[in-house]
Parts: C-alpha cells; structure tokens; sequence
C-alpha cells in the first residue's frame, strides 16, 4: 500500500479516541507552545553565529537532549548541518497534538494543514490495531515540486529545508507545486478562516507569525494567502534555537529532530540502532523523513514496510 492509500484509510471523523486525543493534545500543544515560544525569543539565532545559553542537563529527557543538540548543530556553518526527522512509529498513538501545535504556529487555515497523521488499521481479528504516520513535507533532496515550477521559485536550502516562495508560488505555479508533490504535502491557501460566518473572527486566526523569516498575516488576502504553503521544519523556531512545534508537543516521544551529519545526535543514534523506513525512497528523491518501524507493537510481523 502507498501512502496515498494509507492517506484513503484515514478516519477523519473524530472518534472517541480521538476527541480524547484532542483533549490531551490541547493541554500538549499549550505545553510545547509555552516551553518553544519562551526558549524561542530568548536564544539568539544562527544567524548571528551564536549557539545559544547552555541548557541544564535533565537525564532521559528526549527534547532537552535534541535541544542541546540543536544549539551545537547551530554553532556549525548552515552547509554543514543536515536537519532530519524521525518518527517512532511505534509510539504514535494518534493524539492529532502535533496537528493543532502546528496549525497554531503556522497559522494554516481550513484549506489545508502542513501535517496529518494519518490511521492505517493492522492485523486479524480479534487482533486488530491501529498503526499512525504522521506525516508532513520530507524536504526532499530532489525536490519534485522544484522540478514543476520555475527556477527561483522554490529553493533548496544548504541546511536541507526545501524553501517556498510566497510571492512567487501562486495560481498555476502553485497547482503545479502541489500536483508534483508525491507526497500530498503541499495546499493552497484560500485565505478563508475557521470562523468565518461566526460573530468574529476569531483573533488566533488573525495574528501575525514567522515564516521563511519574514512576518506574515493572512488578514484581508495578506501573504501567504494565494501561495502555496508546505511543512518547513519550523525554520523560525529551528533557527532561533528551539525545536519544531511537533517535536515539542508529542506526548509519546513518537516525534524526534536534529542534525544527521552529527553522529551522536540522538536522531543519528535512533537511524543507528532501529530498522526505519522513508516513504517513497524508492523514487530517489531522497525524503528527509524516517519512519522507525523495528517490530511494531502489538502487531507481529507487521510494518511500516508492508503499507508502503
Ligand atoms: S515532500 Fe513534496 S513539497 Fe516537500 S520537498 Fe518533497 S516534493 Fe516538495
Ligand atoms: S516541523 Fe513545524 S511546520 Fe513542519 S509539521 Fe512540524 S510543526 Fe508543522
């Protein structure tokens, strides 16, 4: 099965699971909101060469670990670090946290969300259970949707973070970019809101945020809206020092970042030690995205593999 079809399997109807799920990811999204966007606007970017204060040492701990990690990785020249992400297949448990920490730092409207997390059901009667792969942009090294659109409009970064232009990648420049997208990962933003036809739209919609390093609002048609929008790391957190918004707001350490050409970063120990796979690897486009898949739980003989 390709994710395309694991992508026709998803049960978007919110389920009790999922309305608990929601319920935690609320409390999770605030949590990693407050410790990312705190940290976020006192660290010094990389930009600037800095690497950041140092962080106390918490034994075990995933995100201070990846935290720490990113600070070294950001004392490095941009060409020399090369971010990736990791998930734990095995520990999703589909809570949809970092599908609303995302909307809520990107600020994506109705039509359209960087990340999914998409629901495959796994194994016989009465054995069944469910497998989740989030998902969102690979940033691929081949970038197929760089190939569908004029040289400049989408660029590949030294870092490894495929870059969309906003003031370039509209109307059928960015159909195309979504067309090529194997992995669906690309929309078009409408400029509509969640709450539209309600008393007001509400103020969490309207706020300005940062993106590509530029602050934006999508008020009355402002950038990015008519642009084609895409997952991009969290480049704005990633370059001040703090980790992306679903990394911090996973509550079962399902979600992992950092730096590849690091040997001892925990991604590259993760890639090390457990059996992963990319989605599409196959097509040469080299996606930047791991899925972790040793033996998934609960399900003999069963992974990610056989989907896909
Ligand atoms: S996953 Fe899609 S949008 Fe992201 S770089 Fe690859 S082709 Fe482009
Ligand atoms: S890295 Fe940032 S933009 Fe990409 S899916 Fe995660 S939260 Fe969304």
């Amino acid at each position: 099965m390709h994710d395309e079809e694991v992508m026709q399997s998803v049960q978007d109807k919110p389920s009790r699971r999922g309305v608990v799920g929601l319920l935690a990811a609320g409390a999770a999204s605030v949590a990693g909101w407050v410790f990312g966007g705190t940290v976020a606007r006192r660290v010094p970017t990389s930009r600037g060469g800095a690497a950041g204060t140092a962080l106390p040492v918490v034994p075990g701990n995933r995100l201070v670990a990846m935290q720490q990690e990113l600070h070294q990785a950001l004392a490095k020249p941009l060409s020399k670090r090369r971010w990736v992400m990791v998930v734990d297949t095995r520990a999703c448990i589909g809570c949809q946290a970092c599908v609303i920490a995302c909307r809520a730092e990107n600020v994506t409207g109705p039509a359209g969300s960087y990340r999914r997390v998409p629901e495959a059901p796994a194994g016989r009667f009465p054995n069944l259970t469910n497998v989740f792969m989030p998902t969102n942009c690979v940033q691929c090294d081949d970038p197929p949707c760089q190939r569908a659109v004029p040289a400049g409009m989408i660029t590949k970064r030294p870092d490894g973070i495929v870059e969309f232009d906003y003031t370039q990648l509209k109307g059928r420049y960015a159909e195309a970019a979504a067309k090529a997208c194997p992995y669906r990962a690309v929309h078009i933003d409408d400029g509509k809101f969640f709450t539209d036809g309600t008393p007001a739209v509400q103020a969490y919609e309207r706020r300005s945020f940062v993106e590509y390093q530029n602050v934006m609002n999508r008020n009355a048609g402002g950038t990015p809206v008519g642009a084609a929008r895409k997952c991009h790391f969290c480049l704005h957190r990633v370059e001040g020092g703090v980790l992306p918004a679903c990394v911090t707001s996973c509550i079962s350490n399902a979600m992992y970042f950092g730096d590849l050409a690091d040997p001892a970063s925990t991604v590259s120990e993760l890639l090390r030690t457990q059996r992963s796979i990319r989605i599409h690897e196959e097509a040469g486009i080299e996606p930047r995205v791991y899925y972790v898949e040793d033996g998934l739980q609960g399900v003999p003989g069963y992974a990610c593999a056989t989907c896909h």
